[in-house]
């Protein structure tokens, strides 16, 4: 079958790329034309050296890739980013597209990239009407993809192309996603800071152990893209939706620079969005098909300790004291309301999940 075959590939690639893996990363990055080792060793070696260095040290098992880039607004930025990705992938010899998700720009962006696109048919565009947001940009660029690996960046120039065939390596070692991680990020400082607590935050609620959920340079297998469902602001969580599916997720640190072009269009508001994303992600991934269990848990903790002033409070009475001077009354009486109403809703929404069991959403991944 395809994947087998795959993997067999997967695992020839994984041994030479971790015992390669400094030697041709450093070849590829400082390879110039003509730059050859010559050796001393006479003419056999020579020979053999000579061969060595000139086959592109850059080796994938993935046929074609999409580089998928969501933008908003960001006119000055094109021709150089489209410059820059091809200056990294022609001498690659790989097949490649390149997606530009316009989300609803009001500037020249649309423009710059028809240029682009009119010279290269490898350039592919989607413009939406409006401004969706990133996710959505993600998600109809995935859709769209037709690469066997799919790497996503933004469009500001802050994150580097350089980076692209690290992160293949990574999936020809065998994971189903990489992410960029910006070790020394070129962002202000609340922006730096507030992301060092979500990282936090998220790392330790979906106990995936990785430093950076939200960078935008991220590199897929093509079956995890075809699976995720990105909308709403879950971007910034795809690691935990994907590693939900049962993808394996790996990290690796990349360059980061600074906004060249254009300002950033989140602002301090994604402070507080980011919060209740991480319950939506937390919610969506751990307790979509089992809601009775995050309800009810929370239900039952507080339908007991309503329970537990009630029976307090009954004593008390039984021994003569009047209850119409006690506000823990009325506290164990709403706790118990709270605790049936929280149990009610966990129920309802089991009987969703119920009736809306789809197989479409257990991800395959071999068969014959
Ligand atoms: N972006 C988008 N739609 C939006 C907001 C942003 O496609 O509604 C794009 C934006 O053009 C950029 C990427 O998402 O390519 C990241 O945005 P930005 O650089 O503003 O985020 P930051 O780097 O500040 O986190
Ligand atoms: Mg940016």
């Amino acid at each position: 079958m395809d994947s087998k075959d795959k993997s067999g590939r997967r695992s020839e690639s994984t041994t030479s790329t971790t015992k390669n893996k400094d030697k041709s990363q450093s070849n590829y990055q400082n390879k110039k034309p003509g730059g050859r080792s010559y050796s001393n060793r006479g003419r056999r070696s020579y020979k053999k050296n000579w061969r060595r260095s000139d086959i592109p040290r850059f080796r994938t098992s993935f046929k074609k890739i999409s580089i998928v880039v969501p933008l908003y607004n960001e006119e000055e930025s094109i021709h150089p980013l489209l410059n820059e990705i091809k200056k990294v992938l022609n001498p690659l010899g790989i097949q490649y597209e390149i997606i530009m998700v316009d989300d609803g720009s009001t500037d020249l962006s649309l423009r710059r990239i028809k240029e682009s696109a009119g010279n290269d048919r490898r350039i592919k565009y989607i413009s939406f009407r409006k401004n969706y947001g990133k996710s959505a940009a993600l998600q109809v660029g995935f859709k769209n993809a037709e690469g066997e690996a799919v790497i996503t960046m933004d469009a500001d120039l802050q994150d580097d192309p350089k980076e692209i065939p690290n992160l293949l390596k990574k999936l020809d070692e065998g994971y189903d996603l990489c992410s960029g991680w910006k070790k020394k990020r070129q962002d202000p400082f609340i922006k730096k800071y507030s992301s060092v607590f979500f990282n936090f935050a998220t790392r330790v609620m979906s106990g995936i152990k990785i430093h950076d959920f939200n960078c935008g340079l991220k590199a897929y297998r093509k079956e995890v893209v075809q699976n995720l469902r990105v909308y709403g602001e879950l971007h910034r969580y795809v690691p935990v939706l994907a590693k939900w599916q049962g993808f394996t997720i790996t990290e690796i640190p990349v360059q980061h620079q600074r906004r060249r072009y254009g300002k950033t269009k989140y602002g301090i508001s994604r402070f507080f969005k980011g919060f209740v994303d991480l319950i939506t992600v937390i919610f969506s991934t751990r307790y979509i098909k089992r809601p009775l269990h995050f309800f009810g848990f929370f239900g039952a903790l507080s339908f007991l300790a309503g329970i537990g002033i009630l029976g307090y409070l009954s004593v008390l009475w039984i021994q003569g004291q009047p209850l119409s001077n006690r506000p823990m009354l009325f506290l164990g009486m709403l706790l118990i309301i709270v605790g049936v109403q929280f149990f009610a809703v966990g129920l309802l929404g089991e009987m969703l999940v119920h009736s809306s069991m789809d197989e479409k959403e257990y991800v395959i991944k071999d068969k014959n």
